[in-house]
C-alpha cells in the first residue's frame, strides 16, 4: 500500500496515458502513471528481434498532436515526410508532388461527384457512394485508401466516421504527418523524461485490476498492492459501452525487415504502398476471411538510430480475417508475394535483406502484448463513442474507445489531453469547496 494520495492516478502509460498525465500534472497537480509493462508508449515504441530493432506499431503523426506537444511546452523533434502510393504501376505522392496535383486536377469531376455523393441520405457507407457515382476504377481505388488506412472493407466505413476524420473540429493534421526523430520509443521516453523531471511518479510493472470509490477517494488495486487517488483516468477503455453489432477491423500482420546501410531508400520518402486493382474486392474478400490472390500492404523506414549496422523497414499487410497463425506455406506465400512486389518498386532491395522476421497477427500479440488491430470496433451509422468521463465511478477513460472520433494516435492523445483538463477542473473545484469550507 503506498502512502501517498495522488490527485490523479492514470492507468495505463502509452501516448493517451502520457498525455493525460502531462496535463494534469501541468495544472500542478500530483500525478502518477501505472503501467502493467517495463516500458511506456504503449503502441508507440519499437520491438526487438535477434538484436534488431524495429518499430512497434504507430510510426507516422499528424500536426494535431504536435501542437498538443506545444501546448504543454514539450519540445520535441519531428521529421515531415512524403509518402508513396503505387496504384499497379501509377504513382502518387502525398503532400502532392507537381505531378500528383496535375493527376488529382484531372479528377476533379469525380471528386466533386463524390462529395455530392457524402451528402445524399440514403448513402450510409462509402461502398453505398461509390456504387451510386459510375466512377472509373482507378478513382474508386484512390478514394478506398481511407479504407485501407482503417483496415475496413468499404462496406463498413460509415460516412459519418470518414467525415469526422477530415473534420476541422478534431485538426488531427494527417495531411502534414511527421515522425519522431530517432524512432518511436524515443519519442515516448522523452515525454516519460519530462514527466518525471516535472515531479511525476511513474509504476512499471504495476498491473491494475480493479478500483472503488469511496468518501472522496479512490482505491486503486493492483497485482502489487493498493494505490490512492482523488481521480483516475483509465486508458482501458470503454469498449462494454459498444453496441454488439460493431466488429474489429482486419488487424495487421508484419514483416520486419533489417536492409544492409548501402541500398537507396527513396530520398525524403517515409512510407510506399502497393494496391492492385480493385481495392474494394480484395479489402471485401480479407474481410470475409478469404484468401486474396492480390492485395495491398504499405512499408516505411523509420529514423530508429540503428547505428548505421542497417535500415529498420516495417512492412505491413492484411491476412484474411482470422487467419492469425497461417501454416508455413502461407507465410512463405505471402512474404515471397510482398517481396516480389517491393522489388518492382524499388530494385535491388532484395539482395540487401539482412535479416527478416514475420508476424502474423497472432505472433505479433503474444509477442508484444497488444493488439495489432487497426480500428477496435467499426461502428454502426448512428453510434458516437461514449464520452470521457464515467459518472457512476467517477472514472475518465481515454484513448481511442472514447470520444474524439478517430482510431489513431491522434484521436488517442486528443482524449489525453480533454480528459486530463476535466480532471485539472474538476480538482480545482475541490480544492476551491475545501478552502471556502476552511
Ligand atoms: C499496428 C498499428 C499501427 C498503427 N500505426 C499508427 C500510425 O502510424 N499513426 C497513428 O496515428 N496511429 C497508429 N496506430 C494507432 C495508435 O497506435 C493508437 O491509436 C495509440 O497508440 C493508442 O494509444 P493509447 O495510449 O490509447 O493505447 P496504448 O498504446 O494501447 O496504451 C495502453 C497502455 O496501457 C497499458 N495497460 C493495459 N492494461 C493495463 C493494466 N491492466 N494495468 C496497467 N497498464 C495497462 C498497456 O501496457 C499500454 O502501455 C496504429 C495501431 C496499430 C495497432
Amino acid at each position: 500500500m503506498q502512502n501517498t494520495t495522488y490527485d490523479a492516478i492514470i492507468v495505463g502509460g502509452g501516448l493517451s496515458g502520457l498525455i493525460a498525465a502531462l496535463t494534469i500534472q501541468k495544472a500542478g497537480y500530483k500525478t502518477a502513471i501505472l503501467e502493467q509493462t517495463n516500458r511506456l508508449g504503449g503502441l508507440c515504441g519499437t520491438q526487438i528481434h535477434d538484436d534488431y530493432e524495429f518499430v512497434l506499431a504507430c510510426n507516422d503523426f499528424g500536426q494535431g498532436f504536435v501542437q498538443i506537444l506545444k501546448e504543454l511546452d514539450i519540445d520535441i523533434d519531428f521529421i515531415p515526410i512524403k509518402n508513396l502510393f503505387y496504384f499497379e504501376q501509377t504513382a502518387i505522392q502525398l503532400p502532392p508532388n507537381i505531378s500528383t496535383a496535375f493527376r488529382l486536377l484531372t479528377q476533379a469531376n469525380n471528386f466533386r461527384k463524390l462529395i455530392n455523393g457524402f451528402k445524399e441520405e440514403k448513402h450510409t457507407t462509402l461502398q453505398q457512394v461509390l456504387d451510386g457515382g459510375s466512377f472509373p476504377a482507378h478513382f474508386k481505388d484512390y478514394v478506398n485508401l481511407i479504407s485501407y488506412a482503417s483496415g475496413a472493407s468499404p462496406h463498413d466505413m460509415s460516412l459519418e466516421t470518414i467525415k469526422e476524420l477530415f473534420s476541422k473540429e478534431y485538426n488531427y493534421g494527417y495531411e502534414k504527418s511527421v515522425i519522431p526523430k530517432g524512432g518511436t520509443q524515443h519519442l515516448a521516453n522523452q515525454l516519460v523524461e519530462y514527466f518525471i523531471k516535472r515531479g511525476g511518479e511513474v509504476f512499471n510493472n504495476t498491473t491494475y485490476i480493479s478500483h472503488s470509490f469511496q468518501n472522496d477517494i479512490h482505491k486503486i488495486q493492483t497485482l502489487d498492492g493498493t494505490f490512492e487517488a482523488y481521480k483516475v483516468v483509465s486508458s482501458l477503455g470503454r469498449w462494454e459501452d459498444y453496441p454488439e453489432n460493431s466488429k474489429p477491423s482486419l488487424s495487421l500482420s508484419m514483416l520486419c525487415l533489417a536492409i544492409s546501410p548501402p541500398f537507396k531508400y527513396p530520398k525524403g520518402i517515409h512510407a510506399i504502398s502497393y494496391f492492385p486493382r480493385n481495392m474494394e474486392a480484395w479489402l471485401h474478400q480479407l474481410d470475409q476471411g478469404l484468401v486474396a490472390d492480390t492485395f495491398g500492404f504499405h512499408f516505411f523506414k523509420s529514423d530508429l538510430d540503428t547505428g548505421n549496422k542497417y535500415q529498420a523497414i516495417n512492412v505491413y499487410f492484411f491476412a484474411p480475417r482470422g487467419e492469425d497463425f497461417p501454416t508455413t506455406t502461407r507465410k512463405r506465400e505471402m512474404e515471397s508475394y510482398i517481396l516480389k512486389h517491393i522489388e518492382r518498386i524499388l530494385p535491388g532491395f532484395h539482395d540487401h535483406i539482412l535479416y527478416s522476421k514475420y508476424l502474423s497477427a497472432g505472433e505479433y500479440q503474444q509477442t508484444n502484448q497488444c493488439s495489432s488491430i487497426v480500428s477496435q470496433y467499426l461502428v454502426p451509422t448512428g453510434f458516437q463513442k461514449p464520452s470521457i468521463y464515467k459518472q457512476e465511478t467517477d472514472t475518465y477513460y481515454i484513448g481511442n474507445s472514447v470520444y474524439p472520433p478517430g482510431e489513431h494516435a491522434g484521436g488517442a492523445v486528443l482524449s489525453g489531453k480533454l480528459a486530463g483538463t476535466m480532471v485539472a477542473q474538476s480538482l480545482s473545484k475541490k480544492n476551491s469547496v475545501v478552502v471556502a469550507q476552511e
